[in-house]
């Protein structure tokens, strides 16, 4: 059996390792339009590659993913973070779990995944072949034919698309030709540019956790917020960003963004707080005592932004400033027009439709024996490693070949 794998990425070497171990007799191809094998794992995790993520649990596993995550909690069982730990520590490559739960190759280098992959290739006899940027398919019979830009072709028996994201619809076009649905690819994980509020002054300034929202959607999401030189960036971003990623493309890139800045929903309780401070702390000035332990700079422009001088004492504002305080603390908005690439750590919603295969097995509805595996489909996540999961789970299940 000849299996042709397409795309020397992350998922087609995981994908054709995993064929070669299931169907040891089988002749098992990577074909690479570029120079080079894995370069996106090259550069992941700035460098260091961030392998998987230390969440165990499958429910809370999927719910990383704004795409993909229901069809995704389905094959977890076979292949999931576990697993993915298990496999590279087994071939040498320890691991280490960060405290915020990323997982990293304890060299903190991501040659040494790269040369672990290349190490398993050359064991397993996988044929690697670089500059072959395949442009069609045809089915023959039971076979495959693939065909180049500079018109070489292949024969294969079965063959796994694992092309990674494709910025622009055009790139899909052979794929949608064969029969498959393709749902519009738009940029996930960016940072909101905010070029006209003044808040970009705070730049370097982290609160720990803030709730963050879409004005007039339903999106919402928590954790750390950073305030950098164009406007905001840090998980409480990136992840309205990536649930929001189809939304926000629709509004151009233009919307208001609500912050809640001390991670609490309940009005009652941050009004309950404030209120006692401004009667235990009577005679302290403003700028001195800093509810819900503010970044000092943070704190001041707030007390600027809601036109309350930071010089006076908490028992001179009364009800009003309590109020004005309460509102800007829990409900502060900025207008975003724009985005940003995090640390050029970007994936693609969209892709390959999850209608058009089969969930158990990756494989194509409209052409049996072709399989698809990693972010050419519609599935992307969050930051944390969960991206790369994605693409060694899938990887692992496209390999059965449908059989095992
Ligand atoms: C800078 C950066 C940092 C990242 N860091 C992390 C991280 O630390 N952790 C994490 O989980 N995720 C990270 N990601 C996301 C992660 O890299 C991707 O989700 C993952 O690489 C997807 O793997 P893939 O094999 O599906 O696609 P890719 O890695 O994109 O591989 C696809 C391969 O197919 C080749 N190809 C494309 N079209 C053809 C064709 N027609 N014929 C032949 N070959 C073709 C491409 O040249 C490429 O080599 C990062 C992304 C970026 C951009």
């Amino acid at each position: 059996m000849k299996v042709g794998v397409i795309g020397g990425g992350a998922a087609g070497f995981f994908a054709a390792i995993h064929v070669k171990e299931n169907y040891p007799n089988a002749d098992v191809s990577i074909l690479e339009k570029s120079k080079k094998f894995l370069s996106k794992v090259k550069v992941s995790g700035g460098g260091r590659c961030n392998v998987t993520n230390a969440c165990s649990s499958i429910s809370e596993l999927s719910k990383a993913y704004p795409r993909g995550g229901k069809q995704l909690k389905k094959i977890f069982p076979q292949f999931y973070t576990k697993h993915t730990q298990d496999w590279f520590e087994s071939r040498e490559v320890p691991l280490v779990t960060q405290e915020d739960q990323c997982i990293f190759p304890v060299s903190q280098d991501s040659q040494t995944i790269i040369d672990c992959f290349m190490h398993e290739v050359e064991r397993l006899g996988i044929k690697l072949i670089t500059q072959v940027g395949i442009s069609s398919i045809e089915i023959k019979e039971a076979f495959y034919i693939l065909k180049s830009k500079d018109d070489a072709t292949f024969e294969f028996d079965k063959v796994i698309i694992a092309t990674g994201g494709s910025p622009k619809l055009q790139g899909l076009k052979w794929l949608e030709q064969l029969g498959h649905k393709i749902e519009n690819p738009v940029p996930s994980l960016f940072t909101f540019n905010m070029p006209h509020e003044p808040i970009k002054e705070l730049m370097g300034v982290v609160v720990e956790k803030a709730i963050t929202r879409i004005k007039g959607e339903k999106l919402s999401a928590d954790g750390p917020l950073l305030i950098t030189h164009w406007g905001m960036s840090g998980p409480a971003i990136l992840v309205l960003s990536a649930f929001g990623a189809r939304l926000l493309e629709e509004k151009s890139y233009s919307f208001t963004v609500q912050v809640n800045w001390v991670n609490e929903l309940n009005q009652q309780l941050v009004q309950d707080e404030l209120t006692s401070l401004s009667k235990e702390f009577a005679e302290k000035q403003l700028k001195n005592i800093r509810p819900y332990y503010l970044p000092t700079r943070l704190w001041i422009f707030l007390l600027e932004k809601v036109e309350l001088d930071p010089e006076r004492r908490w028992n001179e504002i009364g009800k009003k400033g309590i109020n004005k305080l309460l509102n800007i603390l829990t409900n502060d908005q900025y207008s975003v027009h724009g985005k940003t690439t995090f640390k050029e750590e970007f994936v693609t919603c969209g892709g390959v439709s999850l209608d058009s295969i089969n969930p158990k097995t990756m494989e194509s509805k409209a052409c049996p024996g072709l399989f698809f595996a990693g972010e050419v489909l519609d599935i992307d996540a969050i930051t944390g490693g969960y991206n790369f999961q994605a693409a060694w789970t899938t990887g692992f299940v496209a390999a059965k070949l449908g059989e095992k």
